[in-house]
């Protein structure tokens, strides 16, 4: 089979001048590309590594309106990704699906205190409201969830929240993309701002695979690239001030076992006064998350010893039998790209809320938010894009378009109606036990720009995150059915898999 890049970089010669330039292939870039190419826009997105690779393929897989949020008090910010849950639900039928939250009580004050917090969140849903919240009596609790630790229980609040599959979300968010005539291409780095007049023009952009830098114009220019996105402005003006101050959370992925419930479980206060979660995802269970403040960004964040532990030990707290370090599958941490309001330090209280302008220059940067909320982003950036670039105003569709591949019947895989055309390349697991299939890594390749093993294991497939050791195992199958899609050789076969492994490490609690 062909490599479908030469194909792209023929589309990428051929168009003189763009209307938007998406820098950044997250949930931001991918959302405000699509809604532009669905506003009749000439769109370019150019990612500098895979597609999700940073914040957006790392999050805790919610698509929630954010409880704790409503506890501070930031009902807006709750309303409006209220009404995003239930769109995202509608749009993406095969990747968001609505899931019950198990809020244990073990304190008399709380029952009245959290039932009442969370009513108030099904209120605010309103008609999008996805299952009525009720207080539940110990028996039940345990019914739901047997693991649930006994000792003091009073019973539970259940609540209805959404949970998604985010990188799977970023790859359907580009198929939507390409569907809608606009064009992206992944390892292809943004290094400058070219401008013209004062304006910014366009950019010069890498291509990591040929080491080819191409100069390319634009109309407007976005800067989606969430932790990095003070290094863009500062390509536009070098003494601009930063303005993100991120922020960690990780994860730790343990068995079923742990958590044999079909509902998530919902830790009010941990003993840093956050939220925690254990959510049932892809038949492992997710714990997580924290929120450490960072000052160094890295494309491959790496978990804290003591975030490690205060998972473990908070979920101690609430489980009959407790996961240990040599329990937990993979662990991945993510970068939150929060924007800095003045004098406050805590990151749990620095703003959840976006932030979108544009500089003097006519660059637009959009930072910040949810994963919940990027359609709200993105049609919000390009409302300000068509402004910037003098362009003729289209009203945004993307509120009920339904996603690439969206499919709405019970069980719909992640690959929602094009699930025959993946099982047609090869329906024979790449190992016993694992559900990675060949068919996947070939339509990886072929439908959905994945140029390395990584790009597989960590975002196409979820096994990395999954069970890290596993995917360790697959890379070598996974590096010779790409090597023969991509038309590559042995030396690049063997260069992959030792890449991967190296980079696996970093998933594994306790490295060999
Ligand atoms: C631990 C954690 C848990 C979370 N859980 C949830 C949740 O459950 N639900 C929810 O709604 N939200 C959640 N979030 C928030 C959500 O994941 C983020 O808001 C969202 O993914 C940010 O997307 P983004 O596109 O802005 O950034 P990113 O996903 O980081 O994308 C930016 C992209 O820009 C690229 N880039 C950088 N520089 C350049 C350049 N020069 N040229 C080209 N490309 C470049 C990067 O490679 C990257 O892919 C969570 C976040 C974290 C950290």
């Amino acid at each position: 089979m062909a490599d479908p890049r030469p194909q792209l970089l023929r589309r990428l010669q051929e168009q003189e001048v763009w209307d938007l330039l998406v820098i950044g292939g997250g949930a931001t870039g991918l959302g405000t590309a699509f809604d532009a190419a669905c506003r009749g826009l000439r769109v370019l997105l150019l990612e500098g590594k895979d597609f999700a690779k940073g914040t957006s393929s790392r999050a805790t897989k919610l698509v929630h309106g954010g409880v704790r949020y409503l506890a501070q008090g930031n009902v807006h910010l709750v309303r409006e990704a209220l009404r995003e849950r239930g769109r995202l639900e509608h749009n993406a039928p095969h990747l968001v699906n609505r899931l019950g939250f198990l809020l244990p009580l073990y304190q008399i004050w709380s029952g009245p205190f959290y039932g009442s917090g969370l009513r108030l969140y099904d209120l605010l849903a309103g008609s999008l409201s996805l299952g009525r919240t009720e207080r539940i009596g110990p028996g039940r609790a345990l019914e739901l969830a047997p693991t649930l630790r006994r000792q003091g229980l009073r019973g539970a609040v259940r609540y209805f929240d959404g949970r998604f599959d985010d990188a799977r979300l970023a790859v359907t968010l580009l198929r939507s993309l390409f569907d809608e005539g606009g064009l992206a291409l992944n390892y292809f780095p943004v290094r400058e701002l070219v401008k013209l007049g004062g304006r910014v023009s366009g950019v010069v952009a890498q291509d990591s695979e040929t080491g080819q830098r191409h100069e390319i114009r634009a109309r407007v220019v976005v800067n989606a690239t969430g932790v990095f996105a003070d290094a863009v402005r500062q390509l536009d003006r070098p003494d601009v001030s930063p303005l993100l101050s991120p922020s960690q959370g990780i994860h730790l992925v343990v068995d079923k076992e742990f958590w044999p419930s079909e509902d998530a479980l919902m830790i009010p206060r941990t003993d840093d006064g956050r939220v925690m979660f254990a959510v049932p995802w892809h038949g492992r269970v997710l714990l997580g998350t924290t929120d450490t403040p960072v000052q160094q960004l890295s494309e491959e964040p790496a978990a804290l010893p003591e975030e490690v532990e205060l998972i473990l030990k908070t979920a101690s707290g609430y489980l009959e039998a407790a996961p240990q370090r040599r329990d937990v599958r993979s662990v991945f941490a993510g970068l939150r790209p929060l924007v800095k309001r003045g004098g406050e330090q805590s990151s749990g209280r620095i703003s959840r809320d976006h932030l979108l302008f544009s500089s003097e220059s006519g660059l637009i940067t959009i930072t910040g938010g949810k994963w919940t909320t990027y359609r709200h982003m993105a049609e919000q950036t390009v409302d300000l894009a068509l402004k910037v670039g003098g362009l003729r105003y289209r009203t945004s569709p993307t509120a009920d378009l339904r996603l690439h591949g969206a499919e709405s019947s019970p069980g719909a895989s992640v690959y929602g109606s094009d699930q025959a055309e993946v099982d047609q390349l090869g329906e024979s697991p790449l190992l016993p036990g694992q559900p990675l299939r060949e068919g996947q890594v070939r339509y990886a390749a072929r439908q959905e720009l994945a140029r390395t093993v990584e790009d597989v294991l960590a975002r196409r497939s979820r096994l990395l995150l999954l069970d890290a050791q596993a995917s360790v195992a697959a890379a070598p199958q996974v590096a010779r059915l790409l090597a023969e899609e991509l038309g590559r050789d042995a030396l690049w076969e063997e260069e992959q898999v030792s890449s991967f492994t190296a980079l696996a490490q970093n998933y594994l609690i306790d490295p060999s």
